[in-house]
C-alpha cells in the first residue's frame, strides 16, 4: 500500500469486516497480494450471531493452520435430539456424520465473534490491519477503481485500485452503487434469538435440542460454558418486534416445550425479520459482492457466514491469479456464474429446510409433528442418505461441473468440478496434507512416478505436481494412470489420463 495525505494505492479494495471481508483478506494474503479492508465499526462483532462452522471451513482453515485453534475454542455437537409434547421422538447421532468424508466430519458450534478473532488474529500476525472507523461512500470505475470513502477523523480519503470487493452485509452500498437488484423474498414471521444460561435435566450436553411446536420450534444450541445454550425460535403471532423481551416469550416456550427447563440468565437477545434474497449479479466490470451482500437466507442450516467464506476463497485465487499472471477475464466471470448458482441452489435448500421447521398451516404442522418424528430416526441409520445429507450441509458437496474452468471427466466416482475428494493414504496422512499450498496442482494416481508438467509446459501459471502409486479403490475403483488438475480452491478442473485437453483452461 502506498500513501498520501489524502489518497492511496493498493491492489484490493475490501469493504467490510465481517467473516466474509476478513476471509478475502486472509486469502489474498496467501496469494501476496495488496489489499486494503475498510470497516465502519471500530471493531468485529461482540455478538455470536453464527454458531456453526462447517467441515468445508475448517478444510480452509486447516491450510492456514488455524483449525486446531477454531476446534480448541468451541465444541463439537455430537447429537441432535427432537422433542414433541415433552417427549423425545428421535435421537441422531451427529459426530461422524461425515466420517471418511472430511478430516472434520461434523459441525462445529463457535461464535462468530470469536471466528473474526481467530481472522484478525491470522492478519496482525502476518503485519496486516483492518482500516476501524473507516466508512466506504462510493466508488468510480474506469481502468481501476477510485474508492471514497470517510475516515476515522470523519475526512474524506481516496484509494486507487485494481479491484473492489463488496462483503458489507445484507444492505450493501457497494452493492447498490454496482446497480444489481436484490431479488426474491422477506419473510413475513419474526425470529427471535438469545444466549442463554439455563438448568435442565434434559438439555444439559454438547447436544442440540429440536423441541417442535405448533407454530415452529425452539432450538436449543450449545455453546461453551456450563448451561449455556443459543435459544433460536420464531415469536408467537407476532410482527412487531420493537422493545420486545425475552420475558414474553419465555412462558410460551415452556409452555410449549413441557420439559424441565429454568432459564437463568439471558446473556444475548434479538428479534429479526428472515430474507430470502440474492444479488443477479456477483460483479460489475472490476467491482465484486461477496456474502451477505450478495445473498441472504433463512438461518436452516447454519449456512450463511460458511457460504460468505467460500465465496471469498472462490475470488481470491481469481483475482490473484489475473493481477500476477494476467489470466483470462474467464477466470474472473467464473466467480460470478460459479457462485450465483451456488446461491441459487442455497436458498432453494435454505428455503425447504425453513418451510419443514416453520411452515405454517395443516400440512406443515402434519409433516413436522407426524411425519418428521417417525422418519428422523430411520433417515439416521441410513449411511448412504448420511453420505448425502453431509456433503449439502458441510458444503463439501458443492461442485461447478458446469463451469467455464472445469473440463467435463470422471474417473470412479469423483467428476470433473467437484471438491477433490477426501482419504487417507495407508499411512494415514490425508490427501489434503499434500494440498495446502494456494497454487494450480497436478496429481498423478499410477504405478510408476509421473508429474504431468511435461503436458502442460506451455502454460504461463506455476503448477505444483505430486505422483502417487497407491490409489484408494474406494474413491477411483480401479482406474490407474490418471491426471487430476486442481484448481488452487482445490475443485476439480479435469480429471482423466489425457492433461492435454486442459490447455484451453489457460488460454
Ligand atoms: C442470529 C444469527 C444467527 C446466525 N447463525 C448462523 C450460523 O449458525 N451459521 C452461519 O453460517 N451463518 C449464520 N448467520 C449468518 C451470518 O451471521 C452472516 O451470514 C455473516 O455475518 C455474513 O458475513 P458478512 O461478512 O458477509 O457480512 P456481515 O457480517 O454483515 O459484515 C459486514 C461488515 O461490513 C461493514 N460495513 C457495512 N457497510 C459498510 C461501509 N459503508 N463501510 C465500511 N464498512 C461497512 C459492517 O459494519 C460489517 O462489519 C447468523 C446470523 C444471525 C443474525
Amino acid at each position: 500500500m502506498t500513501t498520501d495525505a489524502t489518497s492511496s494505492k493498493t491492489q484490493v479494495v475490501i469493504i467490510g469486516a465481517g467473516p466474509t471481508g476478513l476471509s478475502l483478506a486472509v486469502q489474498l494474503l496467501r496469494y501476496n497480494i495488496d489489499f486494503i479492508v475498510l470497516e465502519k465499526n471500530e471493531k468485529t462483532t461482540p455478538y455470536s450471531k453464527a454458531l456453526v462452522v462447517q467441515a468445508r471451513t475448517l478444510e480452509i482453515f486447516n491450510e492456514l493452520g488455524i483449525a486446531g485453534k477454531a476446534i480448541k475454542e468451541g465444541r463439537i455437537t455430537t447429537a441432535m435430539n427432537l422433542f414433541y409434547e415433552g417427549k423425545q421422538k428421535a435421537k441422531i447421532n451427529i459426530a461422524g456424520l461425515g466420517d471418511g468424508l472430511s478430516a472434520f466430519p461434523y459441525a462445529l458450534s463457535l461464535e462468530q465473534s470469536k471466528t473474526e478473532k481467530l481472522l484478525v488474529d491470522y492478519l496482525s500476525e502476518n503485519g496486516k490491519t483492518i482500516l476501524w472507523k473507516c466508512e466506504f461512500i462510493r466508488f468510480e470505475q474506469k481502468e481501476g477503481v477510485k474508492v471514497f470513502y470517510k475516515n476515522s477523523n470523519g475526512q474524506e480519503q481516496t484509494i486507487d485500485a485494481a479491484y473492489l470487493v463488496g462483503c458489507d452485509g445484507a444492505g450493501s452500498l457497494v452493492r447498490h452503487q454496482m446497480g444489481v437488484a436484490f431479488s426474491g423474498n422477506t419473510i413475513p414471521r419474526i425470529f427471535y434469538v438469545t444466549d442463554i444460561k439455563l438448568k435442565s435435566s434434559i438439555i444439559n450436553k454438547d447436544e442440540l435440542f429440536i423441541f417442535l411446536i405448533k407454530k415452529g420450534f425452539a432450538l436449543f444450541f450449545p455453546m461453551e460454558g456450563e448451561g449455556h445454550y443459543r435459544i433460536v425460535g420464531i415469536l408467537p403471532d407476532k410482527t412487531d418486534t420493537e422493545n420486545f423481551k425475552f420475558e414474553e416469550v419465555e412462558n410460551s416456550i415452556k409452555e410449549q416445550m413441557m420439559t424441565d427447563v429454568t432459564f437463568e440468565e439471558v446473556r444475548w437477545f434479538s428479534t429479526y425479520k428472515v430474507h430470502s434474497r440474492k444479488a443477479d449479479s456477483f460483479m460489475n466490470g472490476r467491482c465484486f459482492i461477496a456474502g451477505d451482500s450478495a445473498h441472504i437466507h433463512t438461518p436452516a442450516g447454519g449456512q450463511g457466514m460458511n457460504t460468505g467464506i467460500q465465496d471469498s476463497y472462490n475470488l481470491a485465487w481469481k483475482i490473484a491469479y489475473t493481477i500476477k499472471n494476467k489470466a483470462n477475464s474467464i477466470v474472473l466471470e467464473s466467480y460470478n456464474t460459479e457462485r450465483t448458482e451456488n446461491a441459487k441452489h442455497l436458498l432453494q435448500t435454505t428455503d425447504r429446510m425453513f418451510d419443514m421447521m416453520a411452515g405454517t398451516g395443516a400440512f406443515w404442522n402434519f409433516l413436522r409433528l407426524e411425519i418428521f418424528p417417525l422418519i428422523a430416526g430411520f433417515i439416521s441409520k441410513q449411511s448412504t442418505i448420511n453420505k448425502w445429507i453431509f456433503p449439502l450441509v458441510s458444503q463439501t458437496g458443492i461442485s461447478y461441473p458446469k463451469s467455464i474452468l472445469t473440463v467435463k471427466s470422471s474417473i470412479g466416482k469423483v467428476n470433473a468440478g467437484d471438491r477433490m475428494p477426501y482419504f487417507t493414504f495407508q499411512d494415514g496422512e490425508s490427501i489434503f496434507d499434500y494440498l495446502k499450498e494456494p497454487a494450480f496442482k497436478i496429481l498423478f494416481f499410477g504405478n510408476k512416478e509421473q508429474s504431468g508438467l511435461e503436458q502442460l509446459k506451455s502454460i504461463k501459471f506455476p503448477i505444483a505436481s505430486f505422483s502417487f502409486t497407491e490409489i484408494p479403490k474406494t474413491v477411483f475403483e480401479k482406474n490407474s494412470g490418471f491426471y487430476i488438475l486442481l484448481r488452487p480452491d482445490n475443485h476439480i478442473s479435469y480429471i482423466g489420463k489425457d492433461l492435454s485437453s486442459c490447455k484451453m483452461l489457460f488460454k
